[in-house]
């Protein structure tokens, strides 16, 4: 878990680098004790707060004032749901979890998210099963608005489509299956170059836990830099560096940022 320390100096940063959204996520970022205290110190800076939600937590039994407490705070949430068919959600995020994330919806579109007049922000977050590529991001949208509307009365805003990223887990589940080289050529030979405007290492940087700052999650997950060792939040305070035109580092995991349609997924802060 972040230091308490660590996420004392995120206002600071936010401020001192005219920061215009603090994204925070985690496996379930809300269950760290200094969440609360994190968005009542940034909800005053202007600037937009996302909350990578797992759905789930919602309902927990310690966690059931989180709903009112995001709505209250004007947070956006950003929520995985893989599927609208509860058999592909369960198979991929363990049984129970679509009746469970279906519940936590129809609370947060109670309180007002998804409806556009309310100004709360809900998007869903779409994933491919394994080693294909996403559909197309408005198409998929459509048929997810009509089927979640249909079945469950719940409503969102957009939803996000996710490339799978041939890195850690991921690599190792398809390299025991024997597919992790014809899904790199599949990233490979679907490269887009219009997706390269993009691409979330442009205009977001990642910090992880330690509070050292990587150009995106991936890079953050493989340790990739292109200096010596990364900056801290500490270093960014102390020397004002200046981000603008710094090369990105870029490897072959980068195709799966440009294949097809291209991958929706946002920066974050854990
Ligand atoms: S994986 Fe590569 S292209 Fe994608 S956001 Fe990170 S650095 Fe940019």
């Amino acid at each position: 878990m972040m230091a308490n320390e660590t996420i004392s100096l995120i206002p600071e940063i936010l401020k001192e680098y005219k920061l215009k959204t603090l994204d925070i996520t985690g496996g379930a970022p809300e269950m760290h004790p200094g969440f609360k205290e994190l968005i009542l110190n940034t909800k005053g800076l202007n600037i937009q707060i996302i909350d990578r939600c797992n759905l789930t937590i919602l309902l927990e039994p310690n966690y059931i004032y989180l709903p009112e407490f995001l709505a209250e705070n004007k947070i956006k949430i950003i929520a995985s749901l893989p599927c609208y068919e509860e058999g592909n959600v369960d198979h991929q995020r363990g049984r129970g979890v679509f009746q469970k994330s279906i519940e936590a919806l129809k609370i947060l579109n109670k309180l007002g998210y998804g409806l556009i007049e309310s100004g709360l922000e809900l998007d869903l977050v779409y994933n491919p099963q394994g080693d294909s590529l996403p559909p197309s991001q408005s198409g998929l949208q459509e048929i997810y608005k009509e089927e979640l509307l249909k079945r469950h009365g719940i409503r969102f805003n957009k939803l996000l489509v996710i490339t799978n990223m041939p890195i850690k887990r991921f690599a190792t589940q398809l390299d025991i299956e024997g597919k992790l080289i014809s899904y790199k050529s599949l990233l490979k030979d679907n490269y887009n170059s219009s997706n390269l405007d993009s691409i979330m290492c442009l205009e977001t940087i990642s910090v992880d836990w330690q509070g050292y700052i990587f150009d995106c999650d991936f890079n953050q997950q493989l340790r990739y830099i292109n200096t010596t060792k990364p900056y801290s939040l500490k270093e960014l305070l102390k020397e004002k560096v200046k981000f603008e035109g710094m090369p990105i580092a870029v490897a072959e995991h980068c195709f799966g940022c440009t294949a097809g349609s291209g991958s929706s997924c946002g920066g974050s802060l854990n």
